[in-house]
């Protein structure tokens, strides 16, 4: 990585703003049910406080429009004190006078938290008064969040314009495992898309077929491409606008794309009609009936996916087979993850709803790294430049 990081400057007595993604998911009351970003950010938030920086962390949390008492960061802040054994304050906003006599008061190794930064829509606007306030509080700069590096906002790339930035190690790790695996491979390298609409992932897809042996395509957007070969898919999701788009990949990538060859499908949606009411079949993809839906992928592509991540020397995986969030449609995406987990491949989880299932099924340890940001690494993978990281300084 070509960008400073916490190991090239002197954080000792200094003011260090510091970017985390603590955007965990939470219950009605408030409990984090998954604690994953909080820990992520540890190896930074640790080295910090033991160097005697004063570190101020700023994050957001969900999508407030405005102030919102339901996204505020207090539970973060009390999971955090518990996890380092150390009162994390959380500061009842993220600039304003009460923050920089907060800021004021602070000793080496101390630690607050500001309130969600998304509570000022001046933060997802980055708006160049709004980031000079939160540059006003520190003397230096540093961006652990991958998980919003794809993102220009005030507090992850407008304050890097105006005080020296560098990556955190999680955001170093991140970038590390992401950037050899696209750029020195091992090989045979094989990368799984899934997920619901071809859309979202026609820059990847072209990116990647630059760059894989293999891309595999299961999930909602493989419909469009059986679609595009002319087969029968009834009811299952179809992005009609690309299917153009399809028929081209089809055209050029030749074995390199592998598609499923059955399926699961239900006779409704299950967010529909509840999962109970779905009847399920499994066919072949050329035998899907007009008015039934593919929800997974059927045994034998799993076998075939499968033998495809057991041969290879490098995977990266973003998006469910199937509809997984109900059992009945969930053991494509759970044997990929299982796939995966027995291969001595080099393993990358791209982040949201993979990085969920990996963890959820209790395979996490099993991989080689599990991404805490779902877009940034698509935009990643996908070649974009990151304004996050772009910011920050070069070595
Ligand atoms: P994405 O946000 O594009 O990664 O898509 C994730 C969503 O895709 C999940 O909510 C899945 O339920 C959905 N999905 C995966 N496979 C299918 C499918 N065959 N039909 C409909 N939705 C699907």
């Amino acid at each position: 990585m070509n960008k400073k990081t916490l190991k090239d400057i002197d954080v000792e007595g200094k003011r260090v703003l510091v970017r985390v993604d603590l955007n965990v998911p939470q219950d009605e009351n408030g409990a984090i049910t998954d604690d994953n970003r909080i820990t992520a950010a540890l190896p930074t938030i640790n080295y910090l406080r033991e160097h005697g920086a004063r570190t101020i962390l700023v994050s957001h949390l969900g999508r407030p429009k405005g102030v919102t008492p339901k996204y505020t960061l207090a539970h973060v802040a009390a999971h955090l004190s518990r996890l380092i054994d150390q009162d994390v304050p959380l500061i009842p906003d993220c600039i304003g006078p009460e923050v920089k006599s907060a800021v004021d008061a602070m000793t080496n190794g101390d630690i607050l938290l500001l309130e969600n930064v998304r509570f000022h829509p001046e933060e997802e606007k980055n708006d160049p008064e709004f980031a000079a306030q939160l540059a006003s509080l520190a003397e230096l700069y540093v961006n652990d969040a991958f998980g919003t590096a794809h993102r220009a906002h005030a507090s992850t790339e407008g304050v890097a314009k105006l005080i020296p930035g560098v990556a955190g190690f999680l955001m170093e790790m991140e970038l590390d495992y992401l950037g050899s695996a696209l750029d020195i491979p091992k090989r045979p390298f094989v990368a799984i898309l899934g997920g619901a609409k071809v859309k979202d992932k026609i820059g990847v897809i072209q990116a990647l077929l630059t760059k894989v042996d293999t891309l595999i395509i299961g999930g909602g957007m493989a419909y469009t491409f059986l679609k595009a070969q002319g087969l029968e898919i009834g009811k299952s999701l179809l992005d009609e606008a690309n299917l153009d788009f399809c028929r081209d990949v089809l055209a050029t990538a030749g074995d390199k794309l592998q598609l499923p060859v059955d399926v699961v499908i239900t006779s409704g949606n299950p967010f529909d009609i509840g999962e109970a009411a779905c009847e399920t079949r499994t066919v072949k993809v050329n035998d899907i009936p007009s008015d039934w839906e593919g929800a997974d992928i059927g045994p034998e592509t799993i076998s075939k996916f499968s033998a495809i991540i057991a041969n290879s020397a490098t995977v990266v995986w973003n998006g469910p087979m199937g509809i997984f969030e109900f059992s009945k449609f969930a053991e494509g995406t759970r044997a990929v993850a299982e796939a995966l987990s027995l291969s001595s491949a080099i393993t990358i989880v791209g982040g949201g709803d993979s990085a969920a299932a990996v963890q959820q099924l209790g395979y996490a340890d099993k991989m080689t790294h599990i991404s805490t940001g779902g877009g940034a690494s698509l935009e990643f993978l996908e070649g974009k430049p990151l304004p996050g990281v772009v910011a920050l300084q070069n070595k």
